[in-house]
């Protein structure tokens, strides 16, 4: 019997799971409180628990499946691991300081099925969704870290790692529940981003399920003929339906939603394409994130210059919406947006 997970359970899960053991309420409690409040991995460390539990805890159970393969650390301070897991998979986590910001990008999937050509983790093809446990682990894992090397907490989650989160939808959303709960990680639900490639009928399964979490849809193309030439997602929903559930989403949220847009020299980043981005992000509860190409195994996609990109924001920013430019961070170290990859 494999050893249950215990990063997977809720509380009530482990109150059943402690009731199995025909231990009490209060003791899942107790060791709830070990896990999320004190970030506790060893058993033996938990001084108000009676040795026979430990005893119990330790065959049936573990708190960490992970291991951490390797750890780099970025000239800009960004940090990324790659964990391998326990059936030989290995997947990345990055975390980003910025000021007194720690944000954690993190993966939902090994590998991504989506195909994308500009990002370097659809090399790998699809692998298998990560766990809700893992997924956790991820998290548990750099609050350690940020706890101990910057004695500060998580400020941010974006579920911008490998994978495509709403292919995965159920375990991310039970995952940014652990996040957002007070005996859990406690971070806001507006600190907690879940990005989507468009998967236009999950959009909806995701307003409806987790509506208070911020989503981010990757746009990439202002036009059918761009998008689906960089993103095969494209060609089974394009802009229109995409923009519909675009609007369903926010219609039903009452959230903002933001649209990421990798800007490609001659591609994405022409001014046409900056016009007919500015008459999609109009009328819309919509802002706008740029992300500069960060140059991965396509040598056909280059990132443009400065100068393009400024007369690109400049078209843009005729709009009235937000439009924010996304500067990449661990470049030196692959941890930039779609340099994931093993
Ligand atoms: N799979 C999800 C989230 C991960 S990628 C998604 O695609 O939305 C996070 C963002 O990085 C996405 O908006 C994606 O379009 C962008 N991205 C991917 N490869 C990139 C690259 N080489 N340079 C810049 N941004 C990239
Ligand atoms: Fe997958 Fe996102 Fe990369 Fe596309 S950009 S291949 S959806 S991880």
């Amino acid at each position: 019997m494999p050893k249950l997970h215990l990063l997977s359970l809720d509380q009530k899960a482990l109150e059943e799971f402690a009731a199995g053991h025909g231990e009490p309420r209060f003791r899942a409690r107790q060791l709830h409180e070990w896990m999320y409040r004190h970030l506790e991995t060893d058993f033996r460390r938990m001084t108000n628990l009676p040795k026979k539990w430990i005893e119990k805890l330790e065959a049936d159970a573990e708190i960490t499946t992970l291991t951490v393969q390797s750890r780099q650390d970025s000239v800009d301070g960004t940090r990324k691991w790659a964990f391998r897991t326990q059936d030989g998979h290995v997947f990345e986590t990055v975390l980003i300081p910025s000021g007194d910001r720690r944000s954690l990008c993190v993966s939902s999937q090994v590998g991504c099925a989506m195909g994308c050509t500009f990002c370097r983790t659809a090399t790998m093809g699809f692998i298998r969704n990560l766990t809700l446990g893992e997924i956790v682990e991820q998290i548990h894992y750099a609050a350690r870290v940020v706890r101990e090397e910057d004695g500060t907490r998580l400020s941010n989650v974006i579920f911008m790692g490998m994978g495509e989160p709403l292919h995965n939808l159920e375990n991310v959303a039970r995952a940014c529940e652990v996040l957002n709960s007070e005996d859990g990680f406690g971070i806001g639900k507006g600190h907690i981003t879940v990005s989507t490639s468009g998967i236009v009928p999950k959009i909806m399964e995701w307003a409806q399920r987790a509506p208070d979490f911020k989503l981010a849809i990757s746009l990439n193309g202002s036009n059918d003929t761009v998008r689906s030439s960089v993103m095969p997602v494209n060609r089974r929903w394009n802009i229109a339906s995409l923009l519909a559930a675009a609007d369903d989403y926010i219609r039903i949220t009452g959230q903002k939603l933001t649209f990421e847009y990798v800007l490609i020299r001659g591609v994405t980043c022409t001014p046409e394409a900056a016009r007919e981005l500015r008459h999609i992000a109009a009328n819309r509860n919509c802002k706008i994130n740029l992300i500069p190409l960060n140059k991965g195994e396509n040598p056909a996609l280059q990132p443009p210059d400065e100068d393009e990109i400024l007369a690109f924001e400049t078209i843009l920013r005729q709009g009235d919406f937000e439009v924010l430019r996304r500067r990449p961070r661990g470049p030196d170290i692959l941890a930039a947006c779609g340099q994931l990859a093993i």
